[in-house]
This record gives structure tokens, sequence and C-alpha cells, in this order.
């Protein structure tokens, strides 16, 4: 009787190996069709300067509405993209894209928007990176301080000599650098000191039990007093209520990103949310008694 329900239980497996590989060639297909006919959109999610409430920069996020499907989260095909090499004309797309709309943005006089671009470890570590950076710049005309390319730790650790010299192509270039989801890799703060980049995005991990959990606080505590030291900005990802806003606000946190504020919306909400901020309680005015 066990070795039955052992084969049965073999045979399922095989089944569902064989449904998880069918289901990714035809995603591969979908994907491919995606690229030729463009079913990708950009939202773009507001990043705040806590003091202020101005809205500093943009992220884009890349949408991908199938045509049978419907929506497809990048979280479901960036991954696979990867894996296939088909990252690489997504990425152009999305570039040449972010810094179509970063220029409309600065020059609707909105700015000075920052555009923040996610950059996949293929793109980066290809031999070209710099070169069409430079060039989609130009084909833009959107000033290189004004865009911003969002990099992980493992992208940057993978080769770090490579990943140093390329970022100091980047520096070179006038384009910022910020490194995305902060503390969720394994990169030493030794190895931190040598990256020349303009800032670190928190992840959101350490937010959100941020104002019970001691240990998330002293976190972030840390991370902002050594990126004060090292001449870097912060930022902080996935703050979803006033109180995280004006807890993170009071530990010397000067920028903001989170459903609190906006979520990631299409162009045309971005123009209506850039023409019209909402008006963002004061730090102060949201803490808890303390
Ligand atoms: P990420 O770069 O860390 O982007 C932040 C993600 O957190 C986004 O998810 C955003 O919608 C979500 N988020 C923002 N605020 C909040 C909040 O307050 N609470 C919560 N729970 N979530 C929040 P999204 O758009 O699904 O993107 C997921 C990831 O996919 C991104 O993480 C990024 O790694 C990748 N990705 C997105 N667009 C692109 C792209 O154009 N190129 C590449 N290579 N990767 C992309
Ligand atoms: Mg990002
Ligand atoms: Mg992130
Ligand atoms: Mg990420």
């Amino acid at each position: 009787k066990a070795k039955r329900r052992g084969r049965n239980t073999c045979q399922w497996y095989t089944e569902d190996l064989n449904r998880k590989v069918s289901e990714r060639v035809s995603l591969r297909n979908a994907l491919q069709q995606a690229i030729e006919q463009e079913q990708f959109e950009l939202y773009f999610q507001p990043q705040m300067h806590g003091l202020s409430g101005r809205v500093i920069g943009v992220e884009a996020l890349i949408r991908w509405h199938h045509p049978e499907r419907g929506f497809i989260p990048p979280g479901d095909f960036i991954g696979l993209a990867e894996d296939t090499g088909q990252i690489i004309p997504v990425s152009d797309w999305v570039l040449a894209t972010a810094c179509r709309v970063a220029k409309q943005l600065n020059a609707l006089g909105h700015g000075p928007i920052t555009m923040a671009v996610n950059v996949s470890p293929m793109h980066f570590q290809r031999p070209g990176f710099l070169k069409a950076i430079e060039q989609v710049l130009e084909e833009s005309g959107l000033a290189p301080h004004l865009l911003e390319l969002e990099l992980t730790e493992g992208v940057l650790m993978d080769s770090a000599e490579q990943a140093i010299q390329a970022l100091q192509g980047l520096r070179q270039l006038g384009v910022h650098v910020a490194l995305d989801d902060f503390g969720t890799g394994f990169s030493s703060l030794s190895y931190l000191k040598r990256l020349p980049i303009n800032r670190i995005k928190i992840d959101r991990s350490f937010v959100r039990d941020v104002i019970t959990d001691r240990h998330d606080a002293a976190i972030i505590d840390g991370v902002v007093a050594m990126a004060g030291k090292m001449g870097l900005e912060v930022l902080v990802e996935g703050v979803e209520t006033a109180e995280q806003f004006g807890y993170l606000a009071q530990r010397r946190c000067d920028y903001f990103q989170g459903y609190y504020f906006a979520r990631p919306m299409p162009l045309s909400d971005l123009r209506a949310f850039l023409a019209s901020p909402p008006a963002i309680a004061a730090p102060e005015a949201l803490m808890p008694s303390s």
C-alpha cells in the first residue's frame, strides 16, 4: 500500500514538474509577444522629502497587461526574463520610456523630479551598459543627475571589481545610484564603503514593525547613522502608515516612499498628483506622544 502511494506521489510530482516547465515555456513565449507588441506600461510611485512634503522623484515600476491573462506583476516575470535573457529588451524599453517621461515631467515645471529605474543584474553586467545609459540620456535629453539607477546588493557583489568600475563610470556621467532593498542582502559594511553610490533604500521589511520591534528600530538607527557619516542619503521604502512616517522622520530618515504617500500609478495620474500633491502632515504631528 505504501509502495503504491509512493508511486502515486512520484507521478504527482512528475506531473507537477511538467506543468511548471510548460508554464515557463508558455510564459516565455508570451513574454516574447509582450516585447514585440509592447504590452508593458510603466507605473510611477512618488518619493517624498519628509520635512517639506515635496515630491523629489518617482520610481518607475513595470506593469504587464497580458491580453488574456490580465495583469501580471513584475515579481512573476522579471526573474524568468533574467533567465532567458529577455530582460535585455525589456530593460531597454523601461529605460528609454522612463527617461522620456522624466524629461517631460521636468519640462512641466514640477521639477526637479528624479526618475528612479530598477536595473537588473544581467543588464548592469552587460559590456555595453554604460554606453547604453549614455545613449538613452542623449536621446531623451534628460539631465544625467535626474536619472537614478536602483541596484541591489546582489548585483554589486557578484563581480565586485567590475561593479565598482561600472559605478565609477556612472558617477562620471553624473547619473545617480541607489542601493535598493538595503539590508536584505549580505554585503559587508567595509564593502559598502568602497561603493560610489548616492543613496540607500532601506527595505520595507524593516519598516513594517518598526514601531513595536526594537530590533528593526535599532537597524534603522544604525543605517541612518552610518549613511550620514558616509555622505549617503537614506530613503525608506514601504511606509504605509502615518505612525511609521512620524516615527521614521523622528529617527532622521529624510526620504520616503510607500502607500501612505501614494501607490504606484499610471502617468496620467502622476501628472495630476504632481500638479496638486496632497498635503502630508508634518511628521512631528504624527508621533504618538513621546
Ligand atoms: P522594488 O524595486 O523594491 O520596488 C518596490 C516594490 O514595493 C514595488 O512592487 C511597489 O509597488 C511596492 N511598494 C511600494 N510601496 C509599498 C508599500 O507601502 N507597501 C508594500 N507592501 N509595497 C509597496 P512592484 O511594482 O510589484 O515591483 C516588485 C519588484 O519588481 C521591484 O521591487 C523590482 O525589484 C522589480 N521591478 C519592478 N519594475 C522593474 C523594472 O522595470 N525592471 C526591473 N529589472 N525590475 C523591476
Ligand atoms: Mg526599486
Ligand atoms: Mg526595493
Ligand atoms: Mg526589489
